[in-house]
């Protein structure tokens, strides 16, 4: 189902009257973990005041240590629903097992981190449903390994999915992950999903968000997922690869530039 071969127009996808996908190009921003109401409620007013037109926010977090903050569960969800209700912005949140599936309702696109990537079941479970869905590649996936778990989603009837690449595990160390740019013309032939990007789990450096966020719009992305904090020294994950405001706003103004030329 996910093939281009079978099925040759771009799929697009309509989250509340933003499309995304054939030609449609979106931003989403917020920050990796929702902390406080204060803290998702600026950050959701000043992306949207940037160009943003969905807020990300973790609730949900997988943490690689389990004295990490782990993030605030229902209540975080309650938060983006609250931020929702005052911006107007669709919400995207990640879901670690489906037996939270409950919380989601008022969720407008699910994301599927890397770390569950092929959790199967998480796949079958979510392809019931007919949300969007945002599939993070894994951290040691191939693009085939991605497409077979977008077809996970779509065999079970949801063919709302979003591929994401966000860095892969390679042997160099100065960045998170390595940005696999080619992921992104290399989706396009294969498939007519939508393909965004997240530059800053990649980078995992503020400072390099911003020529990830630039080379991903040239090679053809249809769209970004960056991380914006308030205060990102103090952050309760992932500050050092998070963007000010400021900054954003900066950046998503080049962006539109950069878009234009394509
Ligand atoms: C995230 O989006 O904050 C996240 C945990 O991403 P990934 O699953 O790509 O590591
Ligand atoms: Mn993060």
């Amino acid at each position: 189902k996910a093939n281009r071969k079978f099925h040759t127009d771009d799929t697009v996808i309509d989250i509340n009257g933003i499309k995304i996908g054939g030609g449609n190009f979106q931003m989403i921003a917020g920050p990796c973990s929702v902390e406080s109401r204060e803290q998702i409620c600026t950050i959701a007013e000043s992306v949207k005041n940037s160009g943003a037109t969905m807020l990300r926010g973790g609730a949900f977090k997988p943490r690689t240590s389990p004295y990490s903050f782990q993030g605030m569960h229902a209540e975080g969800i309650e938060l983006l629903l609250e931020a929702k209700r005052l911006t107007g912005l669709p919400i995207v949140t990640e879901i670690m097992n489906i037996s939270h599936l409950p919380l989601f309702e008022e969720v407008d696109v699910i994301q599927v981190g890397a770390r569950n990537m092929q959790n199967f079941e998480l796949l079958k479970e979510l392809g019931k449903l007919q949300k969007p869905i945002l599939l993070k590649r894994g951290l040691a996936n191939t693009l085939e390994e991605l497409l077979m778990s977008a077809e996970y989603i779509m065999a079970g009837g949801n063919e709302n999915v979003i591929l994401c690449e966000r860095g892969i595990r390679t042997f160099e160390t100065a960045t998170r992950n390595t940005l696999d740019i080619s992921a992104i013309p290399v989706l396009h032939s294969k498939t007519h999903l939508p393909v965004i990007v997240d530059p800053s789990h990649s980078a995992g450096i503020s400072r390099l968000v911003r020529p990830l966020t630039l080379a991903a719009i040239a090679a053809g992305a249809d769209g970004l997922i960056i991380e914006v904090h308030n205060d990102p020294s103090r952050a309760l994950c992932d500050g050092p690869q998070s963007l000010t405001p400021r900054a954003f706003e900066h950046l998503a103004s080049e962006s539109r530039e950069v878009l234009q030329l394509m």
